[in-house]
């Protein structure tokens, strides 16, 4: 029997994350699940079992990463399948936009990009063998008053996706983007009934989607059968925006 491969998850303490850990480790991969908080990298080692792991993790910060990747490898062993989950938003109109709100943003979403990926690249360079998949979202094509730093951040996501595929595709390495429409989770929680109304009137399914939708996506391409696409960004919006 071949040893089951590790796959780290960033944000694996709520929402789309938490459903892309268990679909995961349904799927046979070791999971490595990250939090921000103590609390919640305990609750995620207990969601997933003995066999996977629940760790703190803040994308902010070059420390808590390369601490958290130490963990890991020491732990489960090098991920061979890297899924950059753990997003947020921070929305404002332009004019009233903080330097703080976009800089968050920005270094969160993309800049954590960065530091979470390069470290785990020399193993899966060494496996030849790697799939990372990268959360973008619709807004990074459609666009939406308020979310210009959201927005941005998601457009460098998905240059990254196709930049780094060509990169490390030699080695048997994939990158792909997904990129979902409204999903119910936390994120969109905070939304007005209004807005809400509106949103799905504009999609074609007429619902929000499900994180276990987002999930299965995402298990797809880590899987063996997914080999042959890299460089992607795959739209997963119930018909909100086609391109
Ligand atoms: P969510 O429910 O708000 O969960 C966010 C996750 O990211 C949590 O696990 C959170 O950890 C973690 N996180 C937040 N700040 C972090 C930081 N500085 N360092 C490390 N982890 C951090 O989000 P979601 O709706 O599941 O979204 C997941 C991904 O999908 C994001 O990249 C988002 O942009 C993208 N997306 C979502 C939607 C949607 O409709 N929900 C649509 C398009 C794209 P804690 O629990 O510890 O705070």
């Amino acid at each position: 029997m071949t040893e089951a491969k590790v796959a780290l998850v960033t944000g694996a303490s709520r929402g789309i994350g938490a459903a892309i850990a268990i679909a995961l480790a349904d799927a046979g991969f070791r999971v490595a699940g990250t939090a921000t908080s103590e609390a919640g990298a305990a609750a995620i080692g207990q969601a997933l079992g003995a066999e996977h792991l629940g760790l703190e993790m803040n994308l902010e910060s070059d420390d808590s990463v390369a601490e958290a990747l130490k963990a890991v490898e020491a732990t489960l062993g090098a991920p061979l399948v890297l899924v950059n989950n753990a997003g947020i938003t921070q929305d404002n109109l332009m004019l009233r936009m903080s330097v703080e709100q976009w800089v968050k943003v920005m270094d969160t979403n993309a800049n954590g990009l960065f530091r979470v990926t390069k470290p785990l690249l020399r193993g899966m360079m060494k496996a030849r063998f790697g799939r990372i998949i990268n959360l973008s979202s619709v807004i990074a094509r459609r666009g939406n008053a308020g979310q210009a730093n959201y927005a941005a951040s998601k457009g460098a996501v998905e240059g990254f996706t196709r930049a780094l595929a060509q990169e490390v595709g030699s080695r048997g390495i994939t990158v792909n983007a997904v990129a979902p429409g409204f999903i119910e989770t936390e994120m969109t929680a905070g939304l007005g009934e209004e807005v809400t109304e509106n949103l799905r009137s504009a999609i074609a399914l007429g619902r929000f989607g499900a994180a276990s939708e987002v999930a299965a996506l995402v298990a797809f391409l880590a899987s063996d059968g997914a080999g042959y696409i890299t460089g992607e960004t795959i739209a997963i919006n119930g018909g909100l925006y086609m391109n």
